[in-house]
């Protein structure tokens, strides 16, 4: 019997095709999707199963009769000559082996199957003539998607030329190539880190920077995204019989193919696969969501065709969630070792892909006001592998107006000293050194080579230092003796007596360097010598008032108000007493005073990184032999010094003639 259609169907396939419209949108045009992939998965099925049952529902412009979404204006059109499809999903092992069962009674017998990671990113095609790279584009609707060419060349896996000489037979003088552009957890994290400096919104997951950064329109910009490609699939050279085959094609080729790939007549081995995976997907640098399962005979694909606009000789076995709506009941202000405050959300705890979750975090303040999250607000929070869990932002469809808005305190709250937040930074800061949350990492920039040089205090020792509660401030580094360190696990004697020297030692580094290793926030080595050079004592600096300062080269308000509101704390002058009082020189010694060093009038730009040096290393060596470093490249500009993967700098040096240099150039200059 045919169910009767329910006078609510129609309204509810209506309205399920209005929210996953506007879910599509902007997920693919604008690459801001403001519910999850379970909740809009679960909305599909939900007007799948209402257009099955109801057919005369089904309306030529649903969303289940296509791909994707039409392609944004903002770029020429890409028409695909073969239809880029989408696929259907399975949640359940029960779903696959429906699926197993209609390929086998196609085959009417045994079926290959080649299984592969599916890679959370976006699909793209790739078109070689005479094995060059001559074209790229997005799915879009599947008909036609956005010509990116100009930023694919900036992908550096995707082959601009192809090996012939790797693989066997002819390569075609056209070729087709498809795949997933993705963006690394390593990459995602170090993107997001610098927006979050400049103070740009973070990106919610690899997925949505990754879209993005494809369809830019300076590729420059993709470039500086760092992006990555899979290949998986052969578009042209269908003589090659099996999907398997294509893949080893791809891959003498000179394509990235996932090396995780497998086939198999088994499709015990197939759910082995697809559970293997979803327990180890947290191993890999790059986020997957599921298990693509194909068909590997492409003739038995041909027979099995195409449904809609899903293939139905593959399918994507999705895993469990990993995003979900919860209360964010209150946000509570941890320091990081760096005297950053971070805002933590304490949620009700919520399953998320089989991890209970009760808390995650909101970045900083300006994260949390341009999603505006609210406290008592209902949430959507994710959970990516290693990546501890986020807000992404407020669900505003169920507020019930008792929400309260959140403000950074104004003081730290394990200290209690004065907050920072410079304008235009993202992050607001505690400014006491010896605030007690951010010792570990104070003690270890002291000790590191540009400041103080202790050899010996590096990382290990500085977490044990601290952990034993020797060191609860950088002044107590010289308070250490051989009976304190004798506590100290795994310490013989003789390191003993070496650190010792070593910290003795470190005393006559000048203020320069000390005023560097107190971490005062914007002063680096340079501006450090700087300060060093004009006031020549510490008291001096201590005293000067923000005007004064930025009297000094280079010395800008910010800097100054930092400084300033370092030695306003007085924490932290009853710590340089004492590091004076251990007999820490606290002047300038003459060298410091008047940089007329082999570099004295000299600028340089530094690009890339160098083999042994740090950039902090870098600029304490020029800057001591009375140089200048600046961060960009212009006529004035004497020498470029560049490492590995130098920026555009390096190009801009070249085309002014500026003379460029390694690491070792630098040395032989100094
Ligand atoms: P899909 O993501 O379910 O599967 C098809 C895609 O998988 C391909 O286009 C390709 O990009 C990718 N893929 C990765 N590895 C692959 C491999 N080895 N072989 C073949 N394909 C591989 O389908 P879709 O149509 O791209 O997108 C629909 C999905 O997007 C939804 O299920 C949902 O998760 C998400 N979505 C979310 C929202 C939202 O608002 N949150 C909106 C729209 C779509």
């Amino acid at each position: 019997m045919t169910p009767r259609r329910a006078p609510s169907a129609e309204l509810r396939a209506e309205s399920l095709r209005e929210q996953i419209d506007e879910a599509n949108y902007r997920y693919y045009a604008l690459d801001d999707p403001q519910i999850t992939d379970a909740e809009y998965d679960a909305l599909f099925r939900e007007l799948l199963e209402l257009e099955n049952a109801h057919p005369e529902l089904r309306t030529a412009d649903s969303p289940t009769q296509r791909v994707g979404a039409v392609a944004s204006q903002r770029f020429a059109p890409f028409e695909h000559a073969r239809p880029m499809l989408s696929l259907a999903n399975a949640i359940s092992p029960g779903e696959l082996r429906a699926f197993e069962e209609r390929a086998r009674k196609v085959a009417g017998g045994v079926v290959a199957y080649v299984c592969e990671l599916k890679i959370d990113g976006l699909a793209i095609a790739l078109d070689y003539r005479d094995g060059s790279l001559a074209r790229g584009g997005t799915r879009g609707d599947g008909r036609v998607g956005e010509d990116v060419t100009a930023n694919l060349r900036t992908v550096k896996t995707i082959p601009l030329r192809l090996r012939p000489s790797t693989a066997p037979g002819p390569v075609a003088a056209f070729l087709e190539a498809r795949g997933e552009v993705y963006l690394r957890k390593s990459d995602f994290a170090r993107l997001n880190e610098a927006r979050e400096r400049e103070g740009l919104p973070v990106f919610a997951n690899p997925r949505n920077a990754a879209s993005g950064g494809v369809r830019q329109l300076d590729p420059a910009l993709t470039a500086a995204r760092r992006l990555s490609f899979f290949a998986y699939q052969l578009a042209t050279e269908q003589t090659i019989g099996s999907q398997w085959k294509a893949l080893q094609r791809l891959k003498a080729l000179g394509f990235p193919v996932n090396p995780n790939i497998a086939r198999t007549e088994s499709f015990d081995d197939v759910l082995a696969y697809c559970a293997y995976w979803e327990q180890r997907r947290d191993s890999l640098d790059y986020e997957i969501d599921g298990v693509v399962v194909k068909v590997d005979d492409f003739a038995l694909q041909e027979r099995l065709g195409v449904v809609a606009h899903d293939p139905r000789w593959a399918i994507a076995f999705k895993f469990k969630p990993r995003e979900a709506r919860t209360k964010l009941l209150d946000i509570v202000v941890s320091v990081g070792r760096t005297g950053t405050l971070n805002p933590n959300a304490v949620l009700q705890p919520v399953q998320i892909g089989g991890v209970t979750v009760k808390s995650a975090t909101l970045h900083n303040i300006d994260y949390i006001e341009s999603n505006d999250i609210r406290k008592g607000d209902v949430v959507v929070v994710t959970r990516a592998g290693d990546v501890i869990p986020r807000v992404v932002g407020p669900v505003i469809a169920e507020r019930t107006g008792k929400e309260r808005r959140f403000r950074m305190p104004g003081r730290c709250p394990v200290c209690g000293a004065d907050v920072d937040h410079p304008p235009g930074e993202a992050m607001s800061r505690c400014t006491n050194a010896a605030c007690p949350a951010q010792v570990f990492e104070r003690v270890r920039h002291f000790a590191s080579r540009g400041a103080m040089d202790i050899e010996g205090l590096g990382d290990v020792m500085a977490q044990q230092l601290t952990e034993l509660g020797l060191v609860r401030d950088i002044a107590d580094v010289y308070k250490l003796d051989a009976q304190s360190l004798g506590h100290v696990p795994r310490t013989g004697p003789k390191s003993v007596e070496n650190l010792l020297r070593n910290i003795e030692r470190s005393k006559g580094r000048g203020l320069g360097r000390l005023l560097y290793g107190l971490g005062i926030r914007f002063v680096g080595t340079q501006t450090a010598q700087i300060l060093a050079g004009d006031f020549g004592a510490l008291d001096a600096i201590e005293q000067a008032s923000e005007d004064e300062l930025q009297r000094s080269e280079g010395i800008g308000p910010e800097v100054a108000g930092s400084v300033a509101l370092f030695f306003k704390q007085r924490g932290n002058r009853e710590m340089l007493e004492r590091l004076e009082r251990a007999g820490v020189a606290v002047t300038a010694p003459k060298r410091e005073r008047a940089p007329a060093g082999k570099l004295a009038g000299k600028t340089f730009v530094l690009t890339g990184t160098l083999p042994t040096l740090t950039r902090d290393e870098a600029t304490g060596l020029i800057v001591a032999a009375g140089g200048k470093v600046t961060g960009s490249v212009s006529k004035k500009t004497d020498y470029v010094v560049a490492g590995d993967d130098p920026g555009s700098k390096l190009t801009k040096a070249q085309r002014l003639g500026i003379t460029v240099l390694d690491e070792n150039g630098l040395h032989d200059l100094i």
